[in-house]
């Protein structure tokens, strides 16, 4: 928290972080449409501040019964001002001192925000860059920020429970807010009032009819109850009841009910993928409410990222850092509602309770077995999901030892075969004679893996290959793991052993004699290429290409070694194996060369080894080197042909 000197009494300037300050930039200049987004945010914060004073008035009741009439209900008050053209929202919550003021309206701390933007920084232009944003700022929601869609001036006036001193922060959202003492009678006499000067164009957010609308359809099943002021003066009139959607009987929940309310706790605005709401009764008391989003965050796969599940104890809301899922589950969004989690100890205590161990045991049990059974039921559907969070779900297979089959059989993959998501369960139905292993081939590009010639040999003997261009694919498909009792084997890596599986086409004549000449031409090109290749070997994995390269039958395969050596984690990378294909016409005819052609050969051998690299989307050994080569072959054959 920024150290801030005390400045009794007097209006201070600040400048506002550089990211807010682009933020709000992208919030002025926006052209989204339904810029109605900043009350549901701004109602969320609210939601947030009460439930926070409610946690901490558990160990500190003073906190919430203090006020002179005992207020002690929590509530969220919009209030309209249609003459002065403001909009407020109120709340009775935790409120913010000044520092926490400073702190929380300066600066940005959640990373979706912070992806966000590094996302549309690489847009060039302001202008271009609000064009980018305008959409996404609707599907991720930004935050207090998009007040600033709406309102030409923002104040916030705010007195933190238990404290005398209320506190004002202003801006124009133009680089720099003020910070100053605020009038006790004009401050709410705890929490928060956040008062939007609307700008002309939005004047019709002081229209009660419209604002209830909003309220009802964006905010509905906030657990705090929210009421409208329709004009200065008027009384409030309560237009939500804040009671708590995942607790009321499932019967009464209609599908658009939770649709809201995944909008209004996730800040998203797709429909979910898939909503899970039970009750677990018996040992454990306890109420889980998931949703999984239809579309990707941002920030999915920000190392810092945690888990997005609240926790809450008998509807009071704990902490929305309770670890409740797995990582590799991090995109399920919603709340857990214990009714056995004691209440009166810290949360730290509560994170360690062995009870929160079982929740998080059966949750994830549940999570996984339902993604199974929409897997079974409605393929279409779980294949959304799985474009969509394969990839993280994926990080469990070898996160999570004990579910590791589960997840397995949930896994999809893109295959040689087809185009559609295939399961392992499909693969190992298709097995052909004498397969023994779940081949793969890993990379960074589905598109290059599907033109790789490492796939040649098991094309031409209908062999499925699974193809893996995730970053996680290299990592979770390591020794040890299988699927039905067959091991997992990289095409990149050791001998192919094709020999023993027909061909499709009997005319590709695997195992038919290799030429003596081709024989030598092999040891030519071990001798030419020195130590750059561990081995040069006639393949049988090519049917097409003349060479490919391939990693030794222990140890990473082809992409992970590539990838552990660029992040230097691995002392020494081993060579790699130059595989030929005997029966390449080019190879055959290079081998056919008279030894007085020894230089030409030589240029070709290096350009053959080239090639192969390049294959893998790696650069030639050396550039110019392969330049020259490339230059002297191309003369040599215009020579011939004139
Ligand atoms: P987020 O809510 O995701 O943290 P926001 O930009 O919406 O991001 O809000 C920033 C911070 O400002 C909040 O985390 C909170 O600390 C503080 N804040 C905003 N509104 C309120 C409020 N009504 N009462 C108390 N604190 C608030």
């Amino acid at each position: 928290m920024a150290v801030v000197e005390k400045t009794e009494g007097k209006s201070e300037s600040r400048p506002f972080e550089a990211d807010v300050a682009k933020l709000l930039h992208l919030m002025v200049h926006s052209v989204y449409s339904d810029k109605s987004v900043f009350l549901r945010e701004l109602i969320a914060n609210a939601a947030d501040a009460c439930e926070r004073l409610r946690y901490e008035a558990i160990a500190n009741p003073a906190l919430l019964g203090q006020e002179p009439d005992n207020d002690t209900k929590l509530r969220i008050t919009v209030a309209l001002d249609p003459q002065g053209k403001s909009l407020a929202v109120e709340d009775n919550g935790i409120g913010m001192s000044r520092d926490e003021m400073i702190e929380a309206l300066g600066t940005i701390a959640r990373s979706g925000t912070k992806a966000f933007l590094d996302k549309i920084e690489a847009t060039r232009g302001a202008a271009e860059a609000a064009a980018e944003a305008s959409p996404l700022i609707g599907r991720f929601g930004v935050g207090f920020y998009s007040a600033f869609m709406v309102a030409e001036r923002v104040d916030v006036i705010s007195r933190r429970a238990g404290t005398e001193e209320a506190w004002q922060w202003a801006s124009e959202g133009k680089g720099e807010f003020a910070v100053s003492p605020a009038a006790a009678t004009a401050a709410p006499r705890r929490g928060t009032r956040v008062v939007l000067h609307l700008m002309d164009d939005a004047r019709d957010y002081t229209e009660r009819f419209r604002i209830e609308q909003l309220i009802k359809a964006q905010s509905g099943h906030v657990p705090v109850p929210i009421s409208i002021v329709d004009k200065p003066g008027a009384a409030p009139e309560e237009i939500t009841d804040g009671a708590a959607l995942w607790a009321k009987p499932k019967s009464e929940i209609k599908p658009a009910d939770y649709v809201d309310f995944y909008r209004s706790i996730a800040g998203m605005f797709d429909e979910p993928a898939l909503t899970l709401h039970y009750r677990a009764e018996g040992r454990q008391d306890y109420t889980t409410l998931f949703f999984v989003p239809s579309t990707r965050p941002f920030d999915l796969f920000d190392p810092d990222r945690k888990g997005r599940i609240k926790l809450y104890v008998k509807r009071v809301f704990i902490t929305d850092d309770a670890d409740i899922l797995p990582r590799y589950l991090r995109f399920v969004r919603g709340l857990v509602d214990s009714a056995d989690l004691p209440l009166n100890v810290s949360r730290e205590k509560i994170q360690e309770s062995p009870l929160l161990a079982a929740i998080r045991k059966s949750a994830t049990g549940r999570v996984l077995s339902e993604l199974e059974r929409l897997a079974e039921k409605e393929p279409q559907n779980f294949a959304k999901i799985w474009d969509v969070f394969g990839a993280v779900l994926k990080e469990g297979i070898y996160e999570d030892f004990e579910r590791r089959d589960a997840l397995l059989k949930l896994a999809r993959f893109k295959t040689t075969v087809g185009d559609d998501w295939r399961s392992l369960k499909d693969y190992v139905g298709a097995l052909k004679t004498n397969q023994t292993a779940i081949y793969y081939l890993t990379g960074d590009d589905l598109r290059r893996l599907k033109t790789s010639p490492h796939l040649e040999g098991f094309r031409a003997r209908g062999v499925e290959v699974l193809l893996l261009p995730d970053p996680v694919d290299t990592f979770w498909v390591m020794p040890g793991v299988s699927f039905d009792g067959k091991p997992f084997k990289s095409v990149t890596q050791g001998a192919a052993d094709l020999a023993l599986i027909p061909l499709l086409d009997a005319k590709g004549q695997a195992g038919a004699d290799i030429a003596e000449s081709v024989k030598q031409f092999l040891a030519f090109l071990k001798n030419t290429l020195g130590d750059a290749v561990a081995e040069v070997r006639a393949s049988e994995r090519l049917t097409d290409s003349a060479v490919c390269l391939v990693a030794p039958e222990s140890g990473p395969d082809r992409a992970l070694e590539k990838l552990l050596a660029s992040a230097g984690r691995l002392n020494s990378a081993s060579k790699p194996i130059l595989e030929v294909n005997p029966r390449h016409k080019l190879v055959v005819a290079l081998a056919d060369l008279p030894g007085s052609e020894r230089a030409f050969k030589e240029d070709a051998a290096h350009l053959l080894f080239d090639e192969a690299r390049m294959l893998e989307g790696d650069r030639p050994a050396d550039v110019k080197l392969f330049s020259d080569r490339l230059s002297r072959v191309l003369e040599r054959s215009l020579g011939s042909s004139s």
